[in-house]
């Protein structure tokens, strides 16, 4: 268990369940409230407001009002924000810990490392935005001067999914923050209560009021279209599916909104005969079991070299069956629920697809006694290449493994896909793991290693996985526009 002094329900009632617009928290959605859940359990753990078209439409009010007082102030106070919220998450490590397994699932050590990793998003912005820089050049005549200034893009609105509901915020609002953006986050319905409690810490952190709202609703679609057809929201940064992605950007379209997509992902993970086998293990298992394998660079395609295909699957096999599945809270716990009923659903209709067309099933491969959302770590072998979950996001603990003899053919099936997000290669072969990581399709590539995901490196995926990077040193230009002043110089 935590070593929160809080106990469920104190921490639960610790939480703000209203939305936050113009810096104080307001009932929304002319009272409705929507219920969250704990998917361990299927309990309710609270009703939270559930804002409707015009609540979304008075925290744009809010953001539009508040943007040129907070593009004027400095970088530095902007940074230190950041940097007094980034201390304030490490201190509440355990609280957000167990918030974020309470609403989600992920087991508690899984969430301590992602409140780990979402505060370091505020550190390395606030690293950045006293980093902000313009140019300055002559015309190649000589005549003119070209003055380049970088300016906030103006209020913006920030999507985030269920899976990573602290660190996806953070890698938004992080960015938005150094830039000098307002915001309004609009976060997924099944766990809005980290954003809730970050929006808190960041109000205690000094950011004024007006910088950053938070509308939570059961209605997304109601309540968003107008804002991004309205021409006032000047940037959409979403992270979802591609399937909604591709309906926003439509919806952008229109009054010609600047965006960045991180989508879904259909990652190869490839593994070559010379590679280090305890190492591509070690690699598979984070690769495809972190956060019960929701995560957007889940390794969802093993390709392993016929010659190791065997010893791979059953060493696979052998640890994924040793993995404890239960409740997040539990100190024992390895393997969280699934989000909900549905998601277990679909993976169940995934393996039985699979096994209908041959594949072994060399581990789990069934659902477990609830009430929570419980599906037990597969490994699956001999899957067929027309198997629907190669084609399609798993997004559970189940990892398909194919087994492969050629170097360009297994490249070339690993990029036949619209997705492009990670992937993941294991070979001790310098040639060969330079080759290949620059032929993958993909932005993101664990070269003999099954994390990529740091605050300090670009991501982001090509194809249908996206547009545009969060993080590393270009993350903060996605909030920022060029203006370029001509100059012209008499005499
Ligand atoms: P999702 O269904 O696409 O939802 C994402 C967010 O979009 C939620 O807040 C959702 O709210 C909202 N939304 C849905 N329809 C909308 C609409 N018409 N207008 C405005 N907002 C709308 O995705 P998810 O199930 O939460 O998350 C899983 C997906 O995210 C996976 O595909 C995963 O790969 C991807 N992901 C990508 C990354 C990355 O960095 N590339 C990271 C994490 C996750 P509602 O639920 O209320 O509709």
């Amino acid at each position: 268990m935590p070593t929160t002094a809080l106990s469920t329900d104190e921490l639960i009632a610790s939480i703000p369940k209203q939305l936050l617009i113009g810096g104080r928290w307001v009932a929304g959605g002319m009272g409705r409230s929507m219920a969250v859940e704990d998917p361990a359990t299927g309990r309710v753990l609270c009703e939270i407001a559930d804002a409707d078209a015009e609540d979304g439409r008075r925290a744009l009010d809010a953001a539009a009002k508040a943007q040129d007082g907070w593009a004027e102030t400095s970088a530095r106070e902007r940074g230190e924000i950041l940097r007094r919220a980034y201390e304030i998450i490490l201190s509440r490590t355990e609280e957000l810990a167990l918030l974020m397994t309470l609403e989600m699932g992920k087991p508690l050590a899984e969430a301590r490392g992602e409140v780990a990793y979402a505060a370091e998003f505020f550190r390395w912005f606030s690293e950045e935005a006293v980093r902000i820089d313009g140019g300055f050049a002559r015309t190649p005549d000589g005549r003119n001067r070209i003055l380049v200034m970088r300016q906030p893009v103006g209020p913006c609105l920030l999507i985030t999914p269920w899976n990573f509901p602290l660190a996806m915020a953070t890698r938004k609002i992080g960015p938005a923050v150094a830039a000098g953006c307002t915001m309004v986050l609009k976060p997924a319905p099944q766990t809005p209560l980290s954003s809730l409690a970050l929006a808190r810490i960041l109000q205690q952190a000094g950011l004024p009021d007006g910088v950053l709202q938070v509308i939570t609703t059961s209605r997304a679609g109601e309540v968003v279209a107008p804002l991004l057809r309205s021409g006032r929201i000047r940037k959409l940064s979403f992270t979802g599916s591609t399937a909604v992605g591709r309906t926003l950007l439509a919806q952008c379209a229109e009054a010609v909104v600047r965006t960045s997509m991180e989508l879904g992902g259909n990652a190869p993970f490839i593994v070559f005969p010379d590679a280090d086998l305890d190492a591509a293990l070690e690699g598979a298992m984070a690769a495809k079991m972190r956060n019960m394998g929701e995560a957007c660079t889940a390794a969802n395609r093993l390709f392993v070299h016929r010659e190791i295909a065997d010893e791979f699957g059953q060493r696979l096999a052998t640890r994924m069956g040793a993995l404890r599945v239960g409740p997040g809270t539990a100190d024992d716990t390895d393997v969280g629920p699934l989000i909900d009923e549905a998601s277990r659903r679909k993976i169940g209709a995934l393996v039985d697809d699979a096994v209908s067309r041959g594949a072994r099933v060399l581990t789990g491969g069934s659902m477990l006694d609830g009430p929570g959302y419980f599906y037990s770590p597969t490994v699956l072998a001999d899957v067929d290449m027309s198997s629907e979950m190669l084609k399609t996001e798993i997004f559970g603990p189940v990892a398909p493994i194919v087994a492969f003899d050629d170097e360009t053919e297994i490249v070339g099936t690993a990029n036949a896909t619209d997705w492009g997000l990670a992937g993941y290669v294991f070979t001790q072969d310098i040639d060969r793991a330079l080759r290949v990581c620059e032929r993958l399709d993909v932005g993101m590539v664990g070269l003999n290693t099954g994390i990529v995901s740091t605050p300090a490196a670009p991501f982001g995926g090509v194809k249908q996985s996206g547009l545009g990077r969060e993080g590393g040193r270009v993350g903060i230009g996605e909030f920022l526009e060029y203006k370029y002043v001509a100059i012209p110089v008499r005499g």
